[in-house]
């Protein structure tokens, strides 16, 4: 193994698209990053360009190398973690999309997802998918394509057409349309893939009525795939050597390889995972069962718990709101407010995920005052994202029958002390944060590094950064955690 070699990690999440090159002793050399649009075209609905994306993707590989003055030849392998969920069908042959990517926040198609709630196809989707009927996953999203794009079933059927997540789409692009694929963790989150036997459900493509011949090959989490076309990565074949969720990279880049591990990411949305090992573990709690990764033959799975909203509170709040120019100075503003003077914030932009599954919830502000100020409005919205956490923890501590001590945190918005230091006080656990944060990018790189030889797994390692350790009391931070149940609750009952 030469030292001069990287491995080279595209995570691609809702808010942004991001090249990062790791190092043999698994840290970061140069990283690049480009925040991506987001549409939202009537309420509740989310797209995004995926030729856009594609565009940003090319945009972020150039500027790492470019930046870093390593050569493309240097580039030992590329791994991928991706948005999941996110749904995009595009043309065979121009490589074109049909339409806007769906992004996994949408609620455009909750009529078709009544519709079969209705038609009670709920308990074999749980039983065979470890999900339940939402408009979050992708089988909804694809038959919205279907149904509502002029001449998309027609194509969908006779072939020309293919469907995939972010991955599958990234994977097509960069090997010049030779692998149509997706990973066993991306395929657990269609609504499509029986996760037991990790292959397309036939039961469940009759039921939605959608035509296998769109979908990608499942194959294995890390493995060589295929290589780059030369005209798309500086005139190189890399092999492309990992594809994976983002939040199941995080999952394995947190090292949370034995069962019983668990990580809560704090990105656009907030994902608890647990390792549940070679088990899937069925949740009475609101939770999701799912696959972690499969390498080789094995296949590990996970307990989920998902929120919707979690950073992405803040970028409304700036971007709707012009509350503050940048997210980075909100953890001050949080501390300056001393407390939210009672505020209570449920971004319920999209409906509630775990543990309600409320997809007709709306978002509300409860207990404002003619006191109540910006600062006490951005420390509610922080705060919002510690309250969700503690839902799902509490769900996956009684699923689990065993508590979390300590939370292992990782994503944009960990960056913030003010939440972390709420959030460990909020659950009384110690909240770790590692030296590098980019642990979805770190993991999708451990798993290709791990299918090129490039690590093995005792070389994988990450140093923890800073310990958080409960400064309030238990009986306070319970007291305001029923104030927001309530809260939640005033915003379930209001049905315009
Ligand atoms: P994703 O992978 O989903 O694109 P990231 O993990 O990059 O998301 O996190 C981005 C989100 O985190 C954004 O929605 C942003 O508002 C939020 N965020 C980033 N930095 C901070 C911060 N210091 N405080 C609070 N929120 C933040």
């Amino acid at each position: 193994m030469s030292k001069k070699e990287y491995i080279l990690a595209i995570d691609h999440g809702t808010t942004s698209t991001r090249a990062i090159l790791f190092d043999h002793d698994c840290q970061i050399k140069a990283v690049s990053q480009k925040e991506g649009g987001v549409d939202y075209p009537k309420p509740g609905w989310v797209e995004q360009d995926a030729t856009q994306i594609w565009l940003d993707t090319l945009a972020v590989m150039a500027d790492v190398l470019n930046k870093s003055g390593i050569a493309p030849e240097q580039v030992k392998a590329i791994g991928i973690s991706n948005q999941r969920e996110t749904t995009v069908i595009w043309d065979k042959k121009t490589g074109l999309p049909v339409y806007k990517a769906i992004v996994w926040q949408s609620r455009q198609t909750s009529d078709i997802c009544d519709r079969w709630k209705k038609e009670g196809l709920e308990d074999m989707i749980r039983e065979k998918t470890g999900l339940r009927i939402d408009p979050y996953f992708s089988a909804s999203k694809i038959v919205w394509i279907l149904e509502n794009v002029p001449g998309v079933r027609e194509k969908a059927e006779n072939g020309s057409l293919m469907f995939g997540n972010m991955d599958s789409w990234l994977v097509w692009k960069l090997t010049g349309g030779e692998q149509h694929i997706t990973d066993a963790s991306n395929a657990s989150r269609t609504l499509l893939c029986n996760i037991a036997e990790v292959a397309w459900d036939k039961d469940l493509l009759k039921a939605f009525n959608i035509p296998e011949q769109l979908l990608p090959r499942i194959v294995p989490t890390s493995q060589v795939y295929g290589t780059t076309a030369p005209y798309h990565f500086f005139g190189c074949e890399v092999p492309i050597a990992s594809v994976v969720g983002d939040q199941q990279a995080a999952l394995f880049g947190q090292l949370c390889l034995e069962k019983g591990m668990a990580k809560n990411t704090y990105g656009t949305g907030g994902f608890l995972l647990m390792n549940t090992g070679k088990d899937i573990v069925r949740s009475n709690n609101g939770l999701l069962s799912t696959i972690a990764w499969q390498i080789g033959d094995e296949v590990i799975y996970a307990l989920e718990g998902s929120i919707f909203v979690s950073g992405s509170i803040m970028k409304w709040m700036r971007d709707e709101l012009n509350l503050f120019e940048k997210v980075g100075d909100t953890a001050e503003m949080a501390i300056r407010a001393g407390t939210t003077g009672g505020v209570y914030i449920i971004p319920a932009f999209v409906g509630l995920a775990a543990p309600y599954w409320d997809d007709k919830a709306k978002a509300a502000v409860v207990g404002l005052t003619l006191g109540t100020n910006h600062d006490q409005l951005i420390r509610a919205g922080i705060e919002s994202m510690a309250y969700q956490a503690r839902e799902v923890l509490n769900a996956m501590e009684a699923d689990a029958g065993v508590p979390i001590q300590v939370l292992k945190v990782d994503g944009g918005a960990a960056a913030n002390d003010f939440l972390l230091q709420f959030q460990s006080d909020l659950c009384q656990v110690e909240v770790d944060r590692f030296k590098v944060n980019e642990l979805t990018a770190l993991g999708a790189a451990f798993l290709a590094g791990l299918a090129v030889d490039f690590w093995n797994k005792d070389d994988l390692k990450i140093e923890l950064g800073q310990a958080f350790k409960p400064e309030r009391s238990k009986d306070e931070m319970d007291k305001r955690y029923r104030n927001w149940k309530e809260a939640v609750k005033a915003c379930r009952e209001f049905k315009p």
